[in-house]
């Protein structure tokens, strides 16, 4: 990267996307301070003992199937700075009442094997090309909006990614067993499946189960922070927890940018007043998006699934058939909490040994709900565990709620307990979170736009990495 016309920056925020902005800014030679608000560096990529000593759970994310195939990820040396990632040898189950299990593999043909006959051509169909490209469909999907470098892979991947995935389930998939499992992976985008554009987040991420897997990180999410913090003062950088920034005033001199790793509302907060009052309302306008329920188990087995092959994957999808995911995201965007949610199980102990004591197991579990809702979930998302796992509620030894709002206490961007730093809707996903993607087009402010680049890499989707006006 060239060279920038300041010398030194702070970023605001450690979240995976600060952390990346930060390492890219320090490796172009300008010195870097990133400031945190919480005691703890990571945002999203946090783990703890949220349960009971020798338990390591994660808080936010687990799985990373985004991680490992970001372009930018992979020039960093993160592994000589201790983030190994583990391939579960599956990266996801979606268990069915009739006690078997659709699985994704690695493999487009052993994932056929899962489905019905009557589907294998047409998933086959759907798949094989954008797997095999799919570093070209990762380097335009990850890159801020423009016209794509590999136009025919980035247009197949539209074709269809636009539509929403129900549309898609429905006209491509006859059987039940893929259309489930489509509708599982693309309820990913937290939006209600009859929404445009929600069939590219089941596209995408079923791309990167068969291109990358759906990895996790050895001893947890944390060691993702670890590595870029530990890469970002090799290179000079500094991190600062336990200092949230009220304002960008203090920070700001004629050789310092200010990178906020927040959503717009964090912005405006810190830096509302310096921004033009067109742009500002644009801001305001931005609209957040459902939010997630999510319980943490310590347990003293594995889940025992009765589809067996569960237990080979990292991920678990439940919530049964596709009319049933499609009624449960139906619910909860118009603003009620289903009774039987879809819900995303991690069960990263059975890969990594490091997670719990001998024997012993960790497992989280996170359900949609309408933002800010108050409803408890528990026995809901454990209901629905039992349903293909009976004796669940046997195994566990302990376990820790976090409503809505206790994500937000402990992260402000998961505003209403939204993870996806704003509604994914059609527009948003593309135009984020104004029609000026990442400029503010300031008195003073040029936008760099490879900085940004690389933090928005990470998830795809959930951040707001924002240079604000000098
Ligand atoms: C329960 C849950 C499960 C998830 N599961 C997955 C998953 O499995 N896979 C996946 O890819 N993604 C997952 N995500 C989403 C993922 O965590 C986010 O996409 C990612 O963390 C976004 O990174 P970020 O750097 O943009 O922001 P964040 O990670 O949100 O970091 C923002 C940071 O800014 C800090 N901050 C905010 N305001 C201030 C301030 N004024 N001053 C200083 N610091 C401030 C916050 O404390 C925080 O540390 C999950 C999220 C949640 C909550």
């Amino acid at each position: 990267m060239k060279r920038s016309n300041f010398s030194q920056a702070i970023v605001i925020g450690s979240g995976p996307n600060g952390l990346a902005a930060a390492v890219e800014l320090a490796r172009s030679g300008v010195s870097v301070r990133v400031l945190e608000a919480q005691k703890t560096i990571g945002g999203g990529t946090r783990s703890g003992e949220l349960t009971l000593p020798g338990f390591v759970h994660d808080i936010c994310s687990a799985v990373h199937p985004l991680g490992v195939a970001s372009p930018f990820f992979r020039t960093l040396p993160l592994a000589s700075h201790g983030l190994e990632w583990i391939q579960p040898p599956a990266p996801l189950a979606h268990p069915l009442d009739d006690g078997t299990a659709v699985m994704l593999e690695r493999s487009i043909a052993e994932t056929c094997e899962t489905l019905d006959e009557v589907d294998v051509k047409a998933y086959r169909k759907l798949m094989k090309p954008l797997v095999d490209d799919w570093e070209n469909l990762v380097s335009d999907l990850l890159a801020p909006i423009g016209i794509p470098r590999h136009p025919i892979t980035a247009a197949r991947f539209g074709f269809r990614g636009l539509r929403s995935a129900e549309g898609l389930a429905k006209s491509l998939f006859k059987g039940e067993r893929a259309r489930a499992m489509f509708a599982g992976i693309s309820a990913h985008s937290l939006l209600s499946l009859d929404q445009k554009a929600t069939a590219s987040f089941g596209l995408m991420l079923g791309i990167m189960g068969h291109a990358v897997g759906w990895a996790i990180p050895r001893g947890g999410s944390q060691k993702i922070a670890d590595a870029l913090c530990s890469y970002l003062r090799l290179l000079g950088g500094e991190v600062v927890a336990d200092s949230p920034v009220e304002t960008i005033d203090d920070l700001l001199s004629s050789e310092t940018v200010v990178l906020c790793d927040l959503t717009t509302r964090g912005l405006i907060k810190v830096a509302g007043h310096k921004l033009p009052d067109g742009y500002r309302r644009k801001l305001e306008r931005y609209r957040n998006g459902n939010a997630v329920f999510k319980v943490d188990w310590a347990l003293n087995n594995p889940i025992p699934w009765k589809a067996k092959e569960c237990v080979r994957a990292g991920t678990v999808h439940l919530g049964g058939t596709f009319a049933e995911i499609v009624e449960s995201e139906n619910a909860m965007s118009k603003g009620r909490n289903p009774e039987k949610p879809y819900a995303l199980v991690a069960q990263p102990s059975l890969f990594d040994s490091t997670r719990a004591p001998a024997g012993k197991h960790v497992a989280w579990s996170y359900c949609h709900v309408p933002n800010g809702s108050t409803f408890d979930m528990t026995t809901c998302i454990e209901n629905q565990i039992e349903r293909f796992a009976p004796g669940f509620r046997d195994c566990v030894i302990e376990r820790k709620v976090t409503t809505p709002a206790e994500h937000e206490r402990h992260n402000a961007n998961l505003i209403g307990g939204n993870i996806s730093g704003g509604s994914q809707d059609i527009r948003q996903l593309f135009l984020r979170p104004t029609s000026r993607l990442y400029s503010t087009r300031s008195r003073g402010f040029t936008f760099a736009r490879r900085q940004h680049r690389p933090a928005a890499a990470f998830t795809g989707c959930a951040a707001i990495t924002r240079r604000v006006p000098l």
